[in-house]
């Protein structure tokens, strides 16, 4: 276990920032990029816990040291005189639990990085195994601190680690996956939503397994589906798909480059016991599905659009823009008149104002009428801080189209 990291035993390593630097610190953001440090002192490794100090002196909190990450220091906290322990993490997870009403749904996010004040830590809860994902050196650092914690506050049979995707190779540190606590995960876990149910590969799916941060827009988007001929876009495991058919859908079709997704999503159509008869898988990409539809005279009464991030970086943003209008094209054509489109973007760098002038750009160029009937977006097992408005990622819209 690492070692208590008190600021008074003078021996913390320090990061001190450049002069005019300080005020997103100051209004408690939690990144410190790299432009703004001006000098470090106690030579600390990856992952240390380091001391964040003013120009004049002034200690600002503690944070976690990333030195081949452009964000240098993610901040523990912003208490000159609390130190970062078991203690602290224990205190963290609790406010986690008691922000999502104290209680353990079956399934769901229970710890949201920067949103639950735990930079790069992500815990998801699978019935009855957690899986984890530790992003940043910090993260690493103190992850056996963390799943001893878990372990003794959240009853589970397992905790399992699968760290890896873009957030550790921009970090500049090790993909790694293995049990932490308890016994391994198996191979499909079953999970309940609503009055859904899912299996969920936490090994291999995305992410942890499963798109939590949809729960509620699938709901949201079932209200409109009785009856329904349901294009379902970006399928993954079905989450949609089985959601809108027990709503009374009256037929889906899936559409992912996964052939593991669709395989999945036909087992959760059986496992809920729907009409396997009632649903097409189609295994290719979107683009190129919706262009054939088009030109084939397909017609839907509703179109979901759940496609992965178009964009990365600032630099792939026109790109992102553009894909975004295409797909959402070809969605509002293949809608028959006062069909439903329920459309959406994981992208943070697409904010909403952006990603609902692209949508009335695709159905300007569509020449159909588009009404916002609401607005969607990432479920509240996922929340955002004010003071890291970043943690906004999901957005969507669920709309008539004359
Ligand atoms: N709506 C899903 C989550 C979608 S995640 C749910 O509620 O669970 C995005 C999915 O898009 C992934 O399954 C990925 O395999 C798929 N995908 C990525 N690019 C694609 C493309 N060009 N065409 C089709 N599917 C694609």
């Amino acid at each position: 276990m690492p070692p208590t990291t008190h600021p008074h035993e003078r021996r913390l390593p320090a990061v001190t920032i450049k002069g005019g630097r300080e005020k997103s610190l100051a209004r408690r953001h939690p990144w410190v990029f790299s432009g703004a440090v001006s000098r470090v002192d106690g030579k600390p490794a990856p992952g240390d816990t380091v001391a964040v100090c003013g120009a004049d002196g002034v200690v600002y909190g503690m944070g976690a040291f990333s030195p081949r990450s452009k964000i240098r220091v993610r901040m523990w906290h912003f208490d000159p005189e609390q130190g970062v322990d078991a203690a602290f993490f224990r205190h963290r997870l609790g406010g986690a639990l008691r922000l999502r009403g104290g209680t353990f749904p079956d399934s769901g996010r229970i710890v949201n990085a920067e949103g639950d004040g735990l930079p790069g830590i992500v815990v998801d809860r699978y019935a009855s195994h957690l899986v984890c994902q530790f992003l940043t050196a910090g993260a690493q650092l103190w992850k056996e601190t963390l799943a001893a914690v878990l372990a003794e506050t959240v009853p589970c049979q397992g905790i399992y680690e699968r760290s890896g995707g873009e957030g550790v190779d921009r970090e500049g540190i090790e993909a790694c996956a293995g049990t932490l606590y308890g016994v391994p995960p198996p191979e499909r876990i079953e999970i309940r939503e609503g009055d859904c149910r899912f299996l969920v590969d936490v090994r291999h799916g995305h992410k942890t397994g499963f798109y939590f941060d949809q729960r509620e827009n699938r709901r949201r988007v079932a209200g409109y589906a009785n009856g329904a001929e349901v294009l379902n876009g970006f399928s993954y495991t079905g989450g949609f798909a089985v959601t809108a058919l027990r709503a009374g859908a009256r037929r889906v079709v899936n559409i992912d480059t996964s052939a593991d997704a669709l395989q999945m999503a036909s087992e959760n159509v059986v496992r809920n016991g729907l009409d396997p008869a009632a649903v097409e898988n189609i295994e290719g990409d979107v683009f190129q599905v919706l262009r054939r539809f088009r030109d084939e005279g397909r017609l839907f009464d509703m179109v979901i659009l759940d496609p992965p991030k178009f964009a990365g970086s600032r630099k792939h943003l026109q790109k992102a823009a553009r894909g975004y209008k295409d797909i959402n094209l070809l969605g509002i054509k293949l809608l028959r008149a006062g069909g439903v489109l329920a459309t959406f973007s994981c992208s943070g760098l697409v904010d909403r104002e952006l990603f609902q002038k692209t949508v009335a750009w695709a159905a300007g160029d569509a020449g159909r009428e588009v009404r916002i009937l609401e607005w969607l977006s990432q479920a509240p097992d996922h929340p955002v801080s004010l003071a890291f408005p970043e943690g906004t990622y999901l957005k969507g819209l669920l709309c008539r189209v004359g």
